[in-house]
């Protein structure tokens, strides 16, 4: 599939449209941002684990019946997916509590949640991506009553998948971000699921591997997304 014009930029991905108008080209970046936007920094080798890692989390998912906007591999660094609106609020579900988690509520870090936590968060960069709930959500016409039933259900769902896929490898799914798209009145799992966007640790030494490592300076970056990858691959 050819790639035609850059549709759109953003931190860490490039979409380009397609001669199909239904599909575009996601292309994975070594760009890494974190906090808005404010540390910025390259992770060598970080597209090509991005794109490995979304490819199998996504095949993963499509075998549970789970409907994401991926269609396949196409190289390294990018894959085709279904074109589609994007709803603009990311969905948050923790297992572990850790990050603004733990900033914003009382819960120590590491605390194993006795039920998941799902939050919203509003995709609006100028804003910070605030925290919001579903009447805000309503009132800000993002969703209808249904959409957020089915985020909702949808990212439990996944989260129970993903869990034991990442346990069975010694791995620990500590939380994540989703985004929905809107195809043909059902939502689809779209962006990507890579450790950019989820929190992973080893189940043994809580090591973490994962963007975390980039947004305090701990070093390693590139060879833990490497670990997550290996791991994964594993059967
Ligand atoms: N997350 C993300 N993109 C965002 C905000 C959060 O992918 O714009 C992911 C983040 O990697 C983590 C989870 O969502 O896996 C929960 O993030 P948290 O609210 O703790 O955010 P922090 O402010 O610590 O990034």
């Amino acid at each position: 599939m050819e790639k035609k014009g850059l549709l759109y930029e953003g931190k860490a991905k490039k979409l380009y449209l397609t001669e199909d108008e239904t599909l575009l080209v996601q292309e994975f970046k070594d760009d890494a941002t974190a906090f808005n936007g404010a540390k910025k920094g390259v992770i060598s080798g970080k597209g090509e684990y991005n794109c490995s890692i979304s490819t199998i989390l996504f095949e993963y998912l499509e075998s549970y019946h789970i409907s994401t906007h991926f269609v396949r591999r196409l190289s390294p660094t990018e894959m085709l997916v279904s074109r589609m609106e994007i709803i603009q609020l990311e969905a948050v579900i923790r297992n572990i509590a850790t990050g603004s988690l733990v900033k914003r509520l009382p819960f120590q870090e590491g605390d194993v949640l006795e039920y998941p936590i799902f939050e919203l968060y509003l995709k609006n960069d100028e804003l910070g991506d605030p925290l919001v709930n579903e009447y805000h959500a309503l009132a800000l016409q993002l969703a209808c009553p249904d959409e957020i039933r089915a985020m909702f259900r949808l990212t439990s769902k996944i989260n129970a998948i993903l869990r034991s896929y990442f346990e069975r490898r010694g791995l620990m799914l500590v939380d994540f971000k989703l985004e929905f798209g809107r195809e043909q009145g059902e939502l689809v799992a779209a962006d990507e699921i890579s450790p950019d966007t989820c929190r992973i640790w080893d189940r043994k030494t809580h090591k973490k591997l994962d963007k975390d490592r980039f947004r305090f300076d701990m070093g390693g970056v590139d060879k833990a997304y490497q670990e997550v990858l290996e791991r994964l691959s594993n059967a």
